[in-house]
């Protein structure tokens, strides 16, 4: 489904990637951890088009992404990403934000895209708060809104970029509850997250990155449970002696 080789990505004299490989086949959950700075939030970017790169191939469904190409539009309605930041329009309710992509970007016929975004809020459990506009809802809820609308194109693959590193700590299990049954029903997903407890169980693979590129990965228990690199164990380490910093 995505396949990516030898990408590399620098920002002026910044090398922020530097040789990726990764492949995520159909209806796999692969998890991308590591320290700030990595590259994870530039490569989500680049399998979406959303970035360019300068070297190696990223593939979606054997499609080249390519800003340039004239195919980049599709290559982002078959690629939905879900940010940390929930991104929707503040003017509209739950309802017209998911409705949005349908109707403006695929053209689809308004009344058909209402139905099927009411269905996609009720999937997310928002049944009940369709009319309510983003700042009538909790981070959490506003969350689960942009992920019914990233359903709404639907999408071969969802990228998440820290989907719930905004929110507050008691609204966190509402929106990994809804990845995790995308996941269970197939959808092909990546995410970059620090919830090791939702890697571990619902990944396929994690990948550590760090310093722009993939140092160790493999079977979730394996990348989590015992780490072979020292790195990956430090940063392991790190993360846990911070969760348990109390409030
Ligand atoms: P992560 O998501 O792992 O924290 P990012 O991919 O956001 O890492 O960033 C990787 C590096 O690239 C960082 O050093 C960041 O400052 C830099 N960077 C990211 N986006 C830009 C940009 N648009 N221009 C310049 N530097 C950038
Ligand atoms: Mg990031």
């Amino acid at each position: 489904m995505i396949e990516i080789k030898g990408v590399h990505k620098s920002f002026g004299s910044l090398s922020v990637l530097e040789g990726i490989d990764l492949k995520v086949n159909s209806g796999e959950v692969v998890c991308l951890i590591g320290p700030s700075g990595s590259g994870k939030s530039t490569l989500l970017r680049c399998i979406n088009g959303l970035e360019t790169y300068d070297r190696g191939d990223i593939l979606v469904s054997s499609e080249r992404v390519d800003r340039q190409s004239k195919t980049i539009h599709e290559v982002r309605t078959q690629v939905a990403m879900v940010f940390q930041r929930f991104n929707l329009f503040p003017h509209r309710t739950a309802l017209e934000n998911v409705m949005e992509g349908p109707v403006y970007v695929k053209k689809e016929n308004p009344q058909a895209a209402r139905e099927q975004a009411r269905a996609l809020l009720e999937k997310v459990g928002l049944a009940h708060r369709m009319d309510a506009y983003p700042d009538e809802l909790s981070g959490g809820q506003q969350q689960r809104v942009a992920i019914a609308r990233a359903l709404a194109m639907r999408p071969k693959a969802i990228l998440f970029d820290e989907p719930t590193s905004a929110l507050d700590p008691e609204l966190v299990g509402e929106v990994l509850a809804v990845m995790r049954k995308l996941a269970d029903e197939g959808m092909t997903m990546v995410v970059v997250t620090h919830e090791m407890g939702f890697a571990r169980e619902v990944a396929d693979k994690v990948c550590f990155l760090y310093g722009g590129r993939i140092i160790e990965e493999g079977p979730s228990r394996e990348v989590l449970g015992t780490p072979k690199q020292a790195r990956t164990q430090e940063f392991l380490r790190r993360l846990l002696n911070h969760s348990e910093v109390p409030a």
